[in-house]
């Protein structure tokens, strides 16, 4: 089988390259350019073309192909990219006063399943390696100046951990990207024993938790996650996060009606999350037909602002983004392949 030098950290590229008799100023090339977002090596134009077919003999790089690209009237970018072996992925760019932040998918579908959430309506397909993460950011570079990344696209990047830690190191090296990884979050649902690895690597990243709902009876209905670490042991977890890091973790809560956002929700979330080094996402949940689950009205999103401002919680309500160009989590993916 050929190597995927994507989806090599540099020590493994200059191992390739060194192994191939070539010398490391190689590995340099090829990772500079790959993190460029080229997609074959004949655009490596200060290699030569002989070594150029030699590298295409024994080795692939990672191939986005532009399926689909959506601009909302927000600004808001959204690129449906078709793998090499034919799957569909979602990227999202979005645009802040602060500067470009890329959203990013990490698996083709998901197994977590969540109540309002498009991504797993057929399940998990695969993971995503590590280079096809990396040519996201890489390829919506070559357009938009990206200062940010979030893992928050399709999947769940914590049930692909491996290829998640190659794509943080990757990212973050000097002889390509170079971005800090203060400019990183990485979202989960919460899958406990991940969260308390990434912990010990004491990465300067954003961790975001989807939490959604503050007790066990309410999150068991959405999120079935919850029935293997329930909220108890990932606020534990979670606390160990910040005390490892230092990070302030960022709690997603996606407003839904009648179900989540009551006062008495309000109220136990400010509990919970009582002393944290924590912020929370408020977000009205974005309509998703199969899942016939409906935003919180305003008044019930500002109600629950209020309750959790007054009980000293770090609060924003997220302003929703992209929505005439189905933006939300796998929405496009998921429409695009039921039109087929
Ligand atoms: N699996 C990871 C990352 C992908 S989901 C996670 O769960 O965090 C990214 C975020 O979008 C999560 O907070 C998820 O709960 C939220 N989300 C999914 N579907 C949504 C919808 N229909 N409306 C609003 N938020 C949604």
């Amino acid at each position: 089988m050929k190597t995927d030098l994507s989806s090599l950290d540099f020590t493994s590229l200059k191992a390739f390259a060194d192994s191939n008799g070539l010398p490391a100023y190689r590995a340099e090339q090829i990772f500079r350019w790959i993190s460029k977002g080229v997609s074959s090596f004949d655009e490596m134009t200060d290699i030569s073309k002989p070594l150029r077919e030699t590298l295409s003999e024994i080795s692939v790089i990672t191939q986005l192909k532009t399926e689909k690209k959506l601009i909302s009237s927000d600004g808001t970018v959204k690129y449906l990219f078709t793998l090499a072996d034919g799957e569909h992925i979602e990227t999202v760019l979005m645009n802040y006063e602060h500067g470009n932040s890329v959203c990013i998918s990490s698996q083709v579908g998901c197994r977590m399943n969540c109540a309002f959430c498009a991504s797993s309506l057929k399940g998990l397909k695969r993971n995503l390696s590590a280079g096809e993460m990396l040519a996201q950011v890489a390829t919506v570079n070559r357009e938009y100046s990206v200062s940010s990344v979030v893992v928050m696209g399709i999947g769940e990047p914590m049930d692909n951990y491996d290829n998640l830690l190659i794509f943080l190191e990757n990212i973050s090296d000097p002889h390509g990207l170079a971005m800090s990884h203060r400019h990183v979050s990485v979202s989960t649902c919460g899958i406990v024993p991940r969260i308390c690895e990434l912990a010990e690597k004491k990465l300067q990243l954003t961790l975001s938790v989807s939490l959604h709902a503050p007790d066990d009876e309410t999150r068991n209905k959405i999120m079935p996650v919850n029935r293997k670490w329930n909220v108890e042991t990932l606020i534990e977890a979670c606390r160990r996060y910040t005390e490892e890091t230092k990070r302030r973790i960022s709690f997603e809560y996606t407003l839904i009606k009648d179900v989540n956002d009551s006062v008495r929700h309000a109220e136990t979330l400010a509990k919970l999350l009582h002393g944290m080094l924590a912020h929370v996402n408020l977000i009205p949940v974005n309509y998703v037909a199969e899942r016939g689950l409906y935003p919180s009205s305003q008044n019930s999103v500002r109600r629950f602002y209020d309750t959790l401002q007054k009980n000293g919680i770090n609060v924003t309500v997220r302003r929703t983004l992209g929505n005439d160009i189905n933006a939300a989590c796998g929405q496009l993916r998921h429409k695009t392949e039921a039109a087929e």
